[in-house]
């Protein structure tokens, strides 16, 4: 070899070895801070941070410091904190009795009482009528609610096949405005939220009795007001106080990207008063303090660059165990509406690479946009194998923001055999294994930075059984 050229080649390897080097340092500092949230996220000490207790707020307040180190904003910017407290549905009735035309009908099975509905003792009165297909214009012309328990039929029209629950709301307030002194709530078209909707979390609380009733007293009341209608509603409630822990990196973009995982767990059930070191303890190490912690990571990655073309927006959910009550509250809520989201990044449980074999990670929700595809394709998956599925339903915090038209993109490396066992600890985790899937994710940022945005499509319900058939019994 030619001196010159012999000196290029050996410039060259340095320079290739030193770039690797880098990126195994970076690998390697990232897999300490890993060992240490996801340690410190899944002690015992955490009592498996419960939403509703108060492990769950110690966990809410560790995410918090490590959110403040990064210098992310704040959610609540006039007190300084990063925690955004929600109300999840834990309520019971002392009393709920609904009476028509001298007909009682059961508690629980043929009617119950939505969260945010008021307590009265013996109301009486007429019923009225309305469907929801003819639409809110012909429910504000109609003013002849005054004094009536109004029969709200939520069948959904052309349009909008499955009313949502601000839909719902805003008919509940207009037929409070035109003088209705109850509502009972149908729901017909039971797709999408189905019975959340009225049992939901997120419902305001109202000043008269808002019952919700079942196919059966639905047909005994026909289509014909001026029944007589009976109503008693007492609710006990223990509703917990929940936490979503939430940080915003303002870049003076128009477009945020939303990076988020849970980071409660289901605590220690069937233990009413547990002490450390209890056997039934569920640290939830996979689920999901390996996803939480890698939450983290990434505001550490994304804070220390600059030129970004988004804003990013950090979320460390609550409650998802108790039925993803954490995102729900946020789509549902005007901070959804504030940060204009582009697309969000879901991490569950992404901390046991390798023990299905073959490195595996599971890549979900890539029907949500045409253009994963093509960003998923430039980027390097060394040591990785990707398993690209298109749907994704309802079993993590992805979905309120799919029904909320947001694209998706979620990793997990799957069920594990200690799932939702006290045995989920941090002695199973592969940190190193954390820490590759992390360094690609941050590849796969940076090349979303530059790739055209991805646009909300529809996910079909064969995506979505596909998706399941793969993940959860064929693990391929
Ligand atoms: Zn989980």
């Amino acid at each position: 070899m030619e001196r010159s050229v012999k000196i290029i080649f050996i410039f060259m390897v340095l320079v290739s070895s030193s770039l690797s080097i880098e990126a195994q340092n970076a690998i390697d500092a990232s897999e300490l801070r890993l060992r240490h949230d996801i340690g410190a996220l899944a002690n015992d000490s955490m009592f498996g941070r419960e939403a509703g207790y108060s492990s769950e707020y110690k966990a809410a307040k560790f995410i918090e410091k490590a959110f403040s180190k990064c210098r992310l904003t704040p959610i609540n910017k006039e007190t300084g904190s990063y925690l955004k407290a929600f109300d999840f549905g834990d309520y019971t009735y002392k009393k709920a009795e609904l009476w028509i035309n001298n007909k009682q009908y059961r508690t629980g099975v043929d009617f119950g009482a939505v969260a945010g509905s008021a307590d009265i003792e013996n109301w009486s009165g007429e019923t009225a009528f309305i469907e929801e297909r003819n639409g809110l214009e012909n429910l504000k012309t109609n003013n002849s609610y005054k004094g009536k328990a109004v029969v709200l039929d939520m069948k959904g029209n052309e349009h909008n096949s499955s009313p949502g629950i601000w839909d719902i709301v805003s008919y509940i307030h207009e037929c409070i405005a035109r003088g209705a002194e109850a509502i009972l709530l149908f729901n017909a078209s039971h797709n999408d939220f189905g019975n959340r909707l009225f049992n939901a979390d997120s419902m305001p609380s109202f000043p008269v009795p808002v019952l919700y009733i079942t196919h059966k007293v639905r047909v005994d009341l026909n289509n014909n007001s001026g029944a007589t209608c009976k109503i008693s509603v007492e609710i006990k409630r223990k509703r917990p106080a929940a936490h979503n822990v939430i940080g915003f990196m303002d870049n003076g973009a128009q477009k945020t990207i939303m990076i988020g995982g849970h980071f409660d767990h289901v605590g220690t059930p069937g233990v009413k008063d547990p002490i450390a070191g209890d056997p039934n303890i569920h640290n939830g190490a996979d689920d999901n303090a390996s996803g939480a912690a890698a939450v983290l990571e990434l505001a550490r990655w994304i804070t220390a660059r600059k030129g970004l073309r988004y804003n990013y927006l950090f979320i460390a959910f609550s409650a998802e165990e108790k039925g993803l009550f954490g995102s729900w509250n946020f789509c549902n809520s005007n901070d959804f509406k504030l940060f204009n989201i582009a697309w969000m990044l879901n991490l569950d449980m992404v901390g046991r690479l390798g023990w299905s074999g073959k490195n595996r990670v599971d890549v979900l929700g890539l029907a949500s946009a045409r253009e994963w595809k093509k960003i998923l394709k430039k980027v390097d998956h060394t040591g990785l194998k990707l398993t690209k599925l298109g749907g994704g339903a309802a079993f993590s915090d992805h979905y309120p923001f799919r029904v909320h038209k947001v694209p998706f993109i979620y990793f997990t490396t799957g069920l594990e055999h200690e799932y939702h066992k006290p045995v989920d600890d941090p002695e199973l985790i592969n940190y190193k294994g954390e820490a590759v899937i992390l360094d690609y994710i941050e590849r796969l940022i940076v090349e979303a930075e530059r790739s055209p945005e991805p646009e909300y499509k529809k996910i079909g319900l064969f995506r979505d059984i596909g998706t399941v058939i793969k993940m959860f019994i064929l693990k391929m």
